[in-house]
This record gives structure tokens, C-alpha cells and sequence, in this order.
């Protein structure tokens, strides 16, 4: 049988081992007769969960002592209010810069609660490519609360790599789409969020990493649920937490570990991204609208030249075994998402696939 691979860029691409292990521990979790679902989030067995998670994920990131890692709901959209109303303070505005997408909607969403400086980021190459302005050239403001970026736009397929050097700014990201996808210097940032549906775990749960000297200047207003100090008061079980979704999550780091850390997913993940681009920019016959500096490494639009072969590429691919390679529709084409989860088969299997369909259509 042909093994099949899915391409989707969320909610969640989990490793294989993870659901394997997860479907036989599922009705019986440590002799307790039942799912980790149906115990307490109280109880010493999940506490233990919740324990050893940030204990891998701080190993993983190697985050720093003086950062909290909070295990959130609300998605990255929740994230999207809660930083301002968490990290305003005095202040009233805040510097966003715009590179794509989720960028645009997080600027979208800061508008309720403060008026932002806006950077637009967006930039085109001579050759007409679309690149995202570099760092030292946005031109960030001293009234300015924070900076707000979104390092991999995960509909545009537009990356930013470089790692923040702004000095005492606190710079906050949406790692939504890229987390755990390669090392990060986490002491470059003052918040990290991300939904985990991506590159971690089910939909549901929402990291945030907080640099502890930025709790407490939280907004009147702000719900208690979203106010990074009382959760991190309340070890992030202020609320019922989105205990499964954290329980996968953290067999999805230790599985990372297993495979030998960020430094190793960086290498596949690159290999992986290098194949996949490689076959593009050498037709005529795709091709990729992203200048290679900001090229995703985890979610790669394609177009084909000619767009009246989209539907014919898409049901072939399927019954290749390749699915969920439709594009979003705000860009079109095609996407491949090769999250942490997709081994190099799979892009291996999808790139075979599009030399024999060029083969046969070009
Ligand atoms: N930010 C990024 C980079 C995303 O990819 C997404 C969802 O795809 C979001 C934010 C929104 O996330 P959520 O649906 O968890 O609110």
C-alpha cells in the first residue's frame, strides 16, 4: 500500500511514535482505569505531566530561569489581546511590524486597545520576489511598549530568520507556526507565544514564555484567564487547563529530545525545505514567489505556471498518496506545511511526485 503523508499546515502534524504510544496508554493511563482526559488536573499523576513538560521544553529552548512558560487556551488570537493588555502598561503604543498575514491580523486586533506604530515590512526583490524588510532597517520607536513580530507566516510562506538585537526593547513573537522547528536565543525576547496546533501538539493549548520582569503591569480590564501573572501564580491551572492537549504536547517534546534535540530537527528541517525548493526553482513548470533569505522552512507555497492544472495536480496528488496540498486561499496554488512531524520521506515522496507529474504535463 502506498504510505500516505498530509501536508496540512494545522491544526497539528504529530510524530507518528507520539499517536502510536498515546492510542495504547488512551484507556489506560498508569493503571488508573482511565484516559489522562478523565483525571484531575490536580491529581500528582497529571502535575507530574505538567512537570516534565516544561522541563523538556525548557531543555529543548533552553530557556532561561528568569522566564515563566505558561500552558494557555485561546489559541495565538487569544495571544493577539493579551499581549497588549498584559505588557502596555503606561504605556500607549507599540511598534508591529507587518510581514504578512498573521501579522496584519495581530495589528488588526492590538487596534482595540492601543493605536501601534505599524512597520511595514513587506518588501520585493529586484527580481520581483517577496522578501520582508531586515531588522536593522525597521525603524522602531523609543514610546513604544514592545515590538510585535511574527517570525514565519505560515499562509504567505514568508520567513524572518534572523534572531532580534534591538538592546533593552522587549520584542514579542508569534512562533505560532515555526516553534521548536530549530534553536532560538530565547533571552532575545520578552514574550514568546504560539498555538500549539502547528508544529507541537492538538489545537487547544497556547504556549506563552514570558521574561518574569514583565509580569504585573497587566491592565484592569484584562480577563483573569489571559493575565500572564495570575497564570503563572497558578502554575498555569488557574482555569481547567487543556489537559490532553498538554499531556500530547509534552510527549511530542520528549520525542524531540529522543531525536536529539533542536540542533538535529534544524538539520532535518533544513533538508527537508532545501528538497522541496530545490525541485521548484529548478522548472519552469512551479514556482515559488518568495526571496530565498525568507523562504519558510516549514510552509512552502508553490504555484504551477499554468493554473488550469491546479485541480488536476491536487486529485492526482491524492491518489499519490500526498494530501492537503491546496493552498490558502488568500494565496492560491499549492502549500506544502513539513512541520517537525514530516519526515523526509514524505517531501522526498512529494517532490518525486512532481517531477513525474511535470513529466507527464509540462
Ligand atoms: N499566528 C500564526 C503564525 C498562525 O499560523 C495562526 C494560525 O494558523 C495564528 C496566529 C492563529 O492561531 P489560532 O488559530 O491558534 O488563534
Amino acid at each position: 500500500m502506498t504510505q500516505v503523508f498530509n501536508f496540512s499546515a494545522g491544526p497539528a502534524m504529530l510524530p507518528v511514535e507520539v499517536l502510536r504510544r498515546a492510542e495504547q496508554e488512551l484507556c489506560n493511563w498508569h493503571g488508573l482505569g482511565t484516559s489522562v482526559m478523565e483525571i484531575s488536573h490536580r491529581s500528582k499523576e497529571f502535575i507530574q505531566v505538567a512537570e516534565e513538560s516544561e522541563r523538556d521544553l525548557r531543555d529543548l529552548l533552553k530557556i532561561p530561569a528568569n522566564y515563566k512558560v505558561l500552558f494557555c487556551h485561546g489559541g495565538a488570537r487569544a495571544q493577539f489581546a493579551a499581549v497588549p493588555l498584559n505588557l502596555l502598561g503606561e504605556k500607549t503604543t507599540a511598534d508591529y511590524v507587518d510581514g504578512g498575514y498573521w501579522a496584519h491580523s495581530a495589528i488588526k486586533e492590538v487596534q482595540k486597545y492601543c493605536t501601534p506604530h505599524v512597520i511595514n515590512a513587506a518588501a520585493t526583490t529586484q527580481d520581483g520576489r517577496r522578501a520582508v524588510t531586515p531588522m536593522h532597517e525597521w525603524d522602531l520607536h523609543d514610546d513604544a511598549a514592545y515590538v510585535h513580530y511574527c517570525p514565519n507566516e505560515t499562509i504567505d510562506g514568508v520567513a524572518i530568520h534572523e534572531m532580534p538585537d534591538f538592546g533593552d526593547k522587549v520584542v514579542v513573537a508569534d512562533y505560532s507556526s515555526s516553534i521548536l522547528s530549530r534553536p532560538i536565543d530565547v533571552s532575545r525576547f520578552g514574550v514568546i507565544y504560539a498555538g500549539a496546533q502547528k508544529n507541537i501538539g492538538p489545537a487547544g493549548l497556547t504556549l506563552v514564555i514570558v521574561r518574569d520582569d514583565l509580569l504585573g503591569k497587566a491592565k484592569g480590564v484584562l480577563p483573569s484567564i489571559l493575565d500572564y501573572t495570575v497564570l503563572a501564580e497558578n502554575d498555569s491551572m488557574f482555569n481547567t487547563p487543556p489537559t490532553f492537549a498538554w499531556y500530547l504536547s509534552g510527549m511530542v517534546f520528549k520525542w524531540l529530545k529522543e531525536q536529539g534535540g533542536l540542533l538535529e530537527m534544524e538539520k532535518r528541517n533544513k533538508a527537508k525545505a532545501e528538497l522541496l525548493y530545490g525541485v521548484i526553482d529548478q522548472s519552469d513548470f512551479y514556482r515559488n514567489e518568495v526571496a530565498e533569505a525568507n523562504r519558510s522552512w516549514m510552509n512552502i507555497p508553490f504555484q504551477l505556471a499554468d493554473a488550469a492544472l491546479d485541480k488536476v495536480f491536487l486529485d492526482e496528488s491524492v491518489k499519490a498518496g500526498l494530501h492537503a496540498l491546496k493552498g490558502h486561499r488568500v494565496v492560491g496554488g499549492m502549500r506544502a506545511s513539513i512541520y517537525n512531524a514530516m519526515p523526509i520521506e514524505g517531501v522526498k515522496a512529494l517532490t518525486d511526485f512532481m517531477a513525474e507529474f511535470e513529466r507527464r504535463h509540462g
